[in-house]
Formats: structure tokens, C-alpha cells, sequence
């Protein structure tokens, strides 16, 4: 026997026994998608390396150390997305859909991030994401929060809480890092070994940093919301009030930044209390200069990226079951000829709407019995030669519901509806 190879660290098999939470988010934030009125883009899984380098910006996490890039034999330097909302801009941008129009977009799909694999974290996981292009005020900050809690409702998860914050105008984010990088830099000896490499390079990052003991230092730090503009404030208000008046709960948080830098203003994350460290199970803002510094003409824009596997882990630790379907029908049949008729027999119900699996090759009637009920059917269909040559089949309930009884083909559905 040769050596059995493993998947890729940090890319997993999503097994059977989970498709059924899987199904059930999708199935959600599709209709909640639909509901707001947003459209599905899909964008390849590769792009060119650029793209986000400049996009997400080279001081981050992602850039840095997270890509799966490579160079292609062609010479092209690419990369697997580590997000989409880059390739959504790109993807607008490239075929025109954000001119002299506003556009509501949502998108579903595997991201690829070279992490240290952890629960919560993986090198390949998937997004679901809601990106509203074109609309400068609060409202389409506040739609897509909406949207956000809907989800949490429509999926039954309860311990999920709101927390906001504005990061300004270019402008105002100038003056508040210098204001920052002035402060950090007299305590510059107690901070962690990341945040002092940041201080440079990328110092909003820093509020963001985990270490306790820059975080004793940051508690006393400026804050970015006594630097925000009239304008900025403004719309920080007008989100805070429209989240008011749609009872949506939320927490003002000044350290919250955000890793990527596209983000300009409203910025916010859900989490949750259930899933230790991993605790942010949605997070989005707006990036009203991404569009341009794409390519395309100035155009504001706003949306959030939601981490499904985080989701189902949620779903399952507040012990959500979930309904699944049983399968309808197992179909046993005890010789070859029947085998041969129960084939067309099985096709009808299925156009009909029933789930049949059928047994496939002839066995004993008691394992196929057996394979029958672990299936989970509802009931057992048994066709062999006497009933073959009348014309019936057995119908055999598993579940308990009356006694078995010989049917006329073309009266199983109605026995089996009855
Ligand atoms: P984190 O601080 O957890 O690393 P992030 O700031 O890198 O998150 P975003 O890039 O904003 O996260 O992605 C949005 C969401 O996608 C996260 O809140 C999370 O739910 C999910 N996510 C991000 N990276 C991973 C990953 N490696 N594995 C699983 N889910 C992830
Ligand atoms: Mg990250």
C-alpha cells in the first residue's frame, strides 16, 4: 500500500455530517441577501498579486505574511484572494458596473490566509459578504448592519453583539497617527516586539494588539474620536441614530481599527462571547477611496465580510439543531428482475418529489432491512418476485406509521403521502 497523502495544513474537508449547517447558513444568507435587494457577484478564487497588495495595503498582517503567492510559469505574479471585497472593486471597475449607478453586490466563497491554523482560523476558509457601492450617507452603513442582525436572528444565534467606531477622513486619521505615534513613542521600552515594528509602519494597528502590556499603555492613549472632523462626526451620529431608531443594541469602541487599509470611516465588527479568542464573526466598514484608487471614478462604498466557518461553529456551541429532511424512500429489491423494474419505478417517484435511495445488486432482505433503517427512511420499498408479477410493490413504514401493505405501482406516492 503506498503512503496516504494528507490535505494541505489548514485547508479542511467539510464532511457529510456538517453539510447540513452548511447548507442551512447558505441557504439564509442567500434569502437575506435577496431581501436587501443585493446581487451575487462571483470573482475567480486567483488574481494578480497586485491587486491586494495595493488594495488591502503592504503594512498589513495579510500582505506581509498571510498571501499564497506565487509566481506562475508564465512570468504572472498571482494570488490566491486572501478576501473579496478588493476583487469586487476590481471586477466593478473592469466591466463598468459602478458608473453613474449604485450597486448592491453580495458574494460567497472561499479565502485563502497563510495563518497559524487554529480553531477559527484556517488557511482555507470561507466568506460571506454584502458590499453596497454608491451611496455616501449612513443609511447604507446602517443597511447592511440590518442585514447583519437579521442573519443572527434568521440563524437562531443569540450571543452576538454590535461594536462600532468612525476612523474619520483621511484628514482627520493624519492628525490622530501623529497625535498616536507622538504618544507610543515615549513608552516605546514597554511595548510588544509587533507593535514597536509597527509604530512606523503602521501604528493604528497597534490598538488592535493583544499584549497586555501594550495594552496598559494604550489605555491611556488618544483616542481617534476627539479627531474626527464636523463632517465625519456627522455621519457617525446619523449611523448611531439610524441604529437607535431600528433598536439595533451596539457598543461605541475607539480601539477598533481594522486590519486592512482601505477602510475610511465607519468602521465595525459582530462578536460573540462563545468562541474564545476567534470571537469576531463579521466584520466591514466603509472604503470610500477604494473605488477610485482602483481605477474607477470616486465612488463610496461600504459592505462586511462574515467568516462561515465561525458560523457554524456558533451554531453548534449554542447547540442549534438542526432539522434535516429524512430521506424518503430505500428501495430493496430481491432479485435481479425486480432490480431491473425498480429502476423506472424509482425514476416516477423522484418526479414526484420523493428522495429515494435505491439499495443497488440483489442482497438479503434483513441486511437490506438494516441499511434501511440506518438510513433514516421513512419507509422501505420491497419489490421481489411475487410482487413483481402482480404489479405491487411493498410498502414498509420504519418509522412506525401503519402496517406494511401491498401497493399497486402507480399508488405508492398516495400510500406514501396518506
Ligand atoms: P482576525 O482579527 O480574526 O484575524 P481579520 O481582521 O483578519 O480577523 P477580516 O479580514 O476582516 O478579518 O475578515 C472578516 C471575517 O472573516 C473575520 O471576522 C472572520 O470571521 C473571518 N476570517 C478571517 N480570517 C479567517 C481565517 N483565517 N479563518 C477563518 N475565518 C476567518
Ligand atoms: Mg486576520
Amino acid at each position: 500500500m503506498s503512503a496516504k497523502l494528507q490535505s494541505v495544513k489548514g485547508m479542511n474537508d467539510l464532511l457529510p455530517a456538517q453539510s447540513p449547517y452548511w447548507q442551512f447558513i447558505e441557504q439564509v444568507l442567500r434569502e437575506i441577501a435577496a431581501a436587501y435587494a443585493y446581487d451575487e457577484i462571483r470573482t475567480p478564487v486567483l488574481e494578480k498579486t497586485a491587486l491586494f497588495v495595493q488594495s488591502i495595503g503592504e503594512q498589513t498582517d495579510i500582505v506581509e505574511k498571510e498571501m499564497f503567492a506565487f509566481e506562475d510559469t508564465g512570468g504572472e505574479f498571482l494570488c490566491m484572494r486572501p478576501e473579496c471585497t478588493a476583487s469586487v472593486v476590481r471586477a466593478g471597475v473592469q466591466h463598468g458596473l459602478f458608473h453613474n449607478t449604485q450597486t448592491r453586490l453580495w458574494y460567497m466563497g472561499p479565502m485563502f490566509r497563510r495563518e497559524r491554523p487554529q480553531k477559527g482560523r484556517y488557511r482555507q476558509f470561507s466568506q460571506f459578504g454584502m458590499e453596497a457601492i454608491g451611496w455616501p450617507g449612513a443609511e447604507a452603513d446602517v443597511e447592511v448592519m440590518l442585514a447583519g442582525a437579521r442573519i443572527w436572528k434568521a440563524l437562531g444565534v443569540k450571543d452576538v453583539h454590535l461594536y462600532l467606531n468612525s476612523l474619520g477622513s483621511d484628514a482627520c486619521r493624519v492628525r490622530y497617527r501623529a497625535a498616536l505615534v507622538d504618544y507610543l513613542a515615549q513608552h516605546f521600552d514597554a511595548l510588544d516586539a509587533d507593535s514597536r515594528r509597527r509604530l512606523d509602519s503602521n501604528p493604528l494597528r497597534i490598538l488592535d494588539s493583544k499584549n497586555p502590556g501594550t495594552r496598559l499603555i494604550l489605555e491611556n492613549a488618544p483616542v481617534i474620536n476627539d479627531y474626527l472632523d464636523d463632517v465625519s462626526n456627522d455621519h457617525f451620529s446619523q449611523v448611531c441614530s439610524l441604529l437607535d431608531s431600528a433598536d439595533i443594541a451596539y457598543t461605541i469602541d475607539s480601539s477598533l481599527v481594522r486590519g486592512l487599509d482601505y477602510y475610511t470611516s465607519t468602521v465595525f465588527e459582530w462578536k460573540t462571547g462563545k468562541l474564545g479568542a476567534q470571537n469576531t464573526v463579521c466584520a466591514g466598514g466603509r472604503y470610500d477611496d477604494l473605488v477610485e484608487r482602483r481605477g474607477g471614478r470616486s465612488t463610496p462604498a461600504c459592505g462586511f465580510a462574515m467568516g462561515m466557518e465561525r458560523l457554524v461553529e456558533l451554531l453548534i456551541e449554542e447547540n442549534n439543531t438542526l432539522e434535516i429532511k429524512p430521506l424518503d424512500i430505500w428501495f430493496i429489491t430481491l432479485d435481479d428482475a425486480a432490480n431491473n423494474a425498480a429502476f423506472p419505478l424509482a425514476e416516477t417517484l423522484r418526479d414526484s418529489g420523493l428522495t429515494v435511495a435505491m439499495n443497488h445488486g440483489v442482497g438479503k432482505l434483513k441486511s437490506q432491512l438494516k441499511k434501511a433503517d440506518v438510513s433514516g427512511a421513512k419507509f422501505a420499498l420491497i419489490l421481489g418476485q411475487a410482487e413483481l408479477e402482480q404489479g405491487l410493490v411493498q410498502v414498509k413504514p420504519l418509522r412506525g406509521q401503519f402496517e406494511s401493505q401491498d401497493v399497486v405501482f402507480g399508488n405508492v406516492l398516495d400510500v406514501i403521502n396518506s
